[in-house]
């Protein structure tokens, strides 16, 4: 006879790993089976965790959590074939009140974990989750991939990440187009701490998060990413995969391309590539979200599609999702009462929360980003043009100079076009 539980939660990043901590403090029978050798062994995050929402579910976790330096200053920049063009926001107030760490998966999840089997709940790990149990269109366990693999439960909590095959074989999910998905690469590359400090900007204890776009992705819809660790940069590149397959380049040779511009380069200098690891990131937005509720089912985190790239969220919304699920089932186990009528409130409470609000705002982002890709490069180009012609002092009058400047830029985009461009811009993003 197969044993039962209230929950199985497929998967150990946040967003399970949420779930099944409010569960297990709820008083019900919970286990999360990870496919993973121990839970973020298979993760890949930049990656910022971000203080606040992890905290609103594990209470002063970070006075013990494995993190690197928490982040005071955010850079953004457009780089073209041999500039970069952007500006930053560094504040020490973020010292004190802190908004994110950099981390890494692979010591942060296990932490976690520890602190949901703390609260009661049982973690098996090396185990795929080969199956769903369904009967009469209602789920009802799992089929794990270990010997008398089905598990009861009164509720399956689906957080396997953006490859989310059990919510696609079931119709939750639709098999994800490739323009709904980004693969990423990221390496970590070993610098001692002064350097990391010297190259950077910062003190010990401080942290720098810079975002890149144009030539970083070849011009391709996606960001790169350099974070300072204590004694190493992550650094990556994601780009949607239409783009990557349309454009036939591979995310290796474009993070190799990334590290050679000249103006990363001197920040990665010397250093020590320690790992090498790729990911997907489920970039459909809020067109692209799946059913979220079924008959004995919930989807949250990634596999729900719930990511924010304009913010580069995703940890977020995966922990305050895998919450409000948590919420839902408690409130159906009241209840007794486990059917997607009952589950569907799951959704009201995403729609209330931050996570559909900004979802909903970006809705067109993704679209005018795809439709637009020279903005990307072109924009980049000609402010790359107009500064060097400005910033170099040869004795041509600076009247002159405007002239040319605007003569350039005018070339490449008509005045019509730049105003329908900035109204585009306007709308999808801001
Ligand atoms: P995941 O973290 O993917 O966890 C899913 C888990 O399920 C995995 O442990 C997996 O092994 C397990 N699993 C899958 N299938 C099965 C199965 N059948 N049986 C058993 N186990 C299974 N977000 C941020 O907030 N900040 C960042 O800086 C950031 N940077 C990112 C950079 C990159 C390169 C990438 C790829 C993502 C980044 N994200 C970032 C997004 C963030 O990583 C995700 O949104 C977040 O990890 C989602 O959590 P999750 O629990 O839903 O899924």
């Amino acid at each position: 006879m197969p044993e039962k539980f209230d929950v199985v939660v497929v998967g150990a990043g946040p967003s399970g790993l949420a779930a099944a901590y409010k569960l297990a403090e709820a008083g019900l029978k919970v286990i999360v089976i990870e496919r993973g050798e121990f839970p973020g062994a298979k993760n890949v995050m930049g990656g910022i965790i971000y203080k606040k929402p992890t905290e609103a579910v594990f209470p002063e976790i970070f006075k013990e959590a494995p993190v690197e330096r928490p982040i005071i200053e955010q850079r953004y920049y457009f780089l073209t074939d041999t500039a970069k063009i952007g500006f930053s926001y560094r504040n020490p107030r973020y010292k004190e009140d802190i908004s994110g760490y950099s981390v890494f998966r692979a010591k942060f999840d296990r932490f976690l974990a520890k602190k949901v089997q703390e609260k009661g709940a049982l973690l098996i790990t090396e185990t795929v989750v080969e199956d769903l149990i369904v009967k009469d269109g209602k789920v009802k366990g799992v089929v794990a991939g270990r010997k008398e693999g089905e598990i009861l439960a009164d509720v399956v909590v689906l957080a396997e990440g953006a490859h989310s095959l059990l919510a696609q074989k079931y119709g939750y999910q639709k098999p994800i187009p490739p323009q709904n998905l980004a693969v990423a690469v990221k390496e970590v590359i070993g610098l001692p701490a002064t350097v990391i400090e010297d190259r950077f900007n910062i003190e010990s204890g401080e942290g720098v998060a810079i975002e890149l776009f144009g030539k970083a992705t070849a011009g391709m819809v996606g960001t790169a990413f350099i974070y300072t660790n204590q004694n190493s940069l992550s650094i990556g590149v994601g780009a949607l995969m239409s783009d990557l397959i349309k454009r036939r380049i591979s995310p290796n040779d474009l993070i190799e391309a990334f590290k050679n511009h000249p103006a990363i380069k001197p920040l990665v200098k010397d250093g020590e590539v320690k790992e090498y690891l790729a990911h997907l990131i489920p970039e459909g937005g809020y067109k692209g979200i799946p059913k979220l509720y079924g008959d004995g089912i919930v989807i949250v985190g990634d596999a729900g599609m719930l990511v924010n790239s304009i913010h580069r969220e995703g940890s977020n919304l995966a922990i305050t999702s895998g919450v409000l699920a948590a919420k839902a089932i408690v409130r159906a186990a009241s209840q007794g009462d486990f059917s997607a009528n009952t589950l569907k409130v799951y959704e009201d409470y995403l729609r209330e929360s931050f996570i559909m609000k900004d979802l909903e705002k970006y809705k067109n982002a993704k679209e005018f980003l795809e439709q637009n890709h020279d903005l990307m490069t072109t924009y980049p180009d000609m402010m790359d043009e107009a500064f060097f012609e400005l910033f170099m002092v040869d004795g041509v009058p600076k009247r002159d100079k405007f002239k040319a400047i605007k003569e350039k830029a005018f070339s490449k985009r008509s005045f019509w076009q730049m105003v329908k461009d900035a109204y585009g811009l306007w709308k999808g993003m801001i």
